[in-house]
């Protein structure tokens, strides 16, 4: 599966701790993150990530267009609900997306726990079925 992290800063400590946490987990999937993101998962758990520019800097924007293409198979965005972001925009954009082509999205811990909970049951193995096709309910022009 693909699998996209981002957090805003103050969220960043909580989705390093989770992604260590469920590392045994992660690493058979490939991760993609916003650029600082990224950087505070690698040094943290020596994951292998796949770093898109920094948020504010259009990284979400690189990821809604991954969800788009049908290439994203699941979101953790720890969002911070009570700090004002530069980006609003981008973010709303990129939640939208998620439930434009209903792509499983988390974004706060308690729901990325029931996600993962999901992943490593395999209940996300539909995606497999769908990824990178064109969707008939939508025009592809
Ligand atoms: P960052 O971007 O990982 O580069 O900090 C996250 C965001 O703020 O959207």
């Amino acid at each position: 599966m693909n699998i996209a992290c981002i957090a805003h800063d103050k969220k960043k400590d909580d989705l390093v701790q989770f992604m260590t946490a469920y590392k045994p987990v992660l690493e058979s999937h490939s991760l993609f993150a916003t650029g600082t993101t990224g950087t505070k998962i690698i040094e943290a758990t020596d994951l292998s990530v796949h770093r898109f520019r920094s948020g504010p800097l259009g990284g979400d924007q690189q990821i809604g267009a991954m969800i788009a293409e049908n290439k994203m198979d699941l979101v953790f965005f720890f969002r911070d609900p009570l700090t004002a972001q530069p980006h609003e925009p981008d973010i709303n954009a990129l939640i939208r997306l998620c439930d434009v082509y209903s792509i499983p999205l988390a974004t706060n811990m308690a729901s990325a726990e029931i996600l993962i909970a999901g992943l490593s049951r395999g209940d996300l193995e539909w995606r497999g079925l769908v990824k990178g096709k064109g969707r008939p309910e939508f025009n592809e022009n």
